[in-house]
């Protein structure tokens, strides 16, 4: 199938009009007409080739959502109409250890979404397995994100354990996962503290999205009272920085989990983890299955990232922001009013 989208060329990550090729729609696959995409940090980093890992042209985006416009023969969780979500990924072997426990994310075989072409374009042909329903209650351009963002930042609070009433979360960085771990902490009963290198964030996170405190990540003082309070962190930071002032900031078995991907990967200093039983993990997107429930759950408590929604021609000036930290919280491309007339 013919398709149209945007596409970087090169690591400039300037992107431009693209035309390619979508496979048929085969019997276990769905076509989406997408309607929405978010930008995620991740597309960035591709679109730059800043990982050393982008083929182009790279068509990036990973946070899809649109009306399935096709159904093969042998698809069961969706009919024509319905409104589907694809995030990180679109493939996996289905028969290792990690598929059969729901852990595609995790498959030696696994296709992520920025390997091909991905949702900055009209349309998308995907196996069903690799697509969720969206409920009907969710406003489509805030539940984008939650394809990416969402999953990436509820995985692993439910897998660690950190999603208890009561419990301290920490959340470090406040841009699109930040925002949205804020949302899912607050409905879960958490107490939530926010450390930024933004002091000019710090108004809107408290009156706003409600977290209970702010700390500015270079403000020494401020760091120095909260040592020791938190249960569990979330570091989505996609820039270089020190994890150790985060380590301290955790009370005896707490837990350090890394989701941002740092340009510059940090020093892990052994001696403060030894001394306070501490956890550094990691934790990459999530299941298929729990990425629907997440999707579940977030319809069942109101939560939608803060989006500016963008038209598709305004996407290099969109990256450009990104890339300064400059959005709150997430871009959404309206991709089917603004992706025909970007030609
Ligand atoms: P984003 O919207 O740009 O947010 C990242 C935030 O990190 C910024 O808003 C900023 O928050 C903070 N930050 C940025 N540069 C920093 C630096 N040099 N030092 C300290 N803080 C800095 O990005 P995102 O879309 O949320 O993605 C965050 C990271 O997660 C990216 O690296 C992305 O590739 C990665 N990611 C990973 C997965 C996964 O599967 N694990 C999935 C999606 C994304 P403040 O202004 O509050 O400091
Ligand atoms: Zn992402
Ligand atoms: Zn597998």
């Amino acid at each position: 199938m013919n398709t149209y989208g945007w596409a970087a060329r090169d690591f400039s990550g300037i992107l431009s009009p693209f035309h390619f090729e979508r496979r048929a729609n085969g019997d276990k696959d769905i076509t989406i007409k997408i309607l929405f995409c978010g930008i995620c940090h991740s597309d960035l980093h591709f679109a730059k080739n800043e990982a050393g890992m982008t083929s182009y042209p790279f068509v990036p985006g990973h946070e899809i959502v649109g009306e399935v416009t096709k159904v093969g023969h042998n698809v069961t969780k969706f009919k024509i109409g319905d409104k589907a979500g694809v995030g990180c990924m679109v493939g996996s072997c289905g028969s290792c250890e990690n598929c059969k426990q729901d852990l595609e994310v995790y498959c030696p075989e696994m296709i992520w979404t920025l390997k091909t072409f991905g949702g900055y374009s009209e349309n998308m042909v995907i196996d069903e397995h690799f697509a969720v329903l969206i409920p009907n209650s969710l406003p489509l351009h805030g539940a984008a994100p939650l394809l990416c963002a969402g999953i990436t930042v509820y995985s692993p609070m439910m897998y660690y354990g950190l999603c208890k009433p009561g419990q301290h979360l920490g959340v470090v960085g406040l841009g699109g996962l930040g925002h949205v771990a804020v949302k899912f902490a607050k409905a879960l009963g958490m107490k939530v503290t926010v450390i930024s290198t933004s002091p000019s964030k710090k108004n809107e996170a408290v009156e706003r999205l409600g977290v209970d405190s702010f700390l500015v990540s270079h403000d020494q003082e401020q760091l120095q009272v909260a040592m020791g309070t938190m249960d569990g962190i979330i570091d989505t930071v996609s820039g270089p920085h020190s994890v150790l002032p985060l380590i301290n900031l955790l009370k005896t078995n707490g837990k350090l989990i890394a989701v941002g991907v740092p340009t510059e990967a940090p020093e892990i200093p052994y001696i403060p983890l030894i001394m306070g039983r501490k956890l550094i993990g990691g934790s990459a997107a999530g299941g298929m299955k729990e990425t629907q429930e997440m999707v579940d759950f977030a319809a069942k408590h109101n939560i939608i990232a803060d989006i500016e929604v963008i038209p598709m021609n305004y996407v290099n000036t969109a990256m450009e922001r990104l890339a300064k930290g400059d959005v709150k919280y997430r871009f959404v491309i309206d991709v089917a009013n603004t992706l025909n007339s970007s030609f």
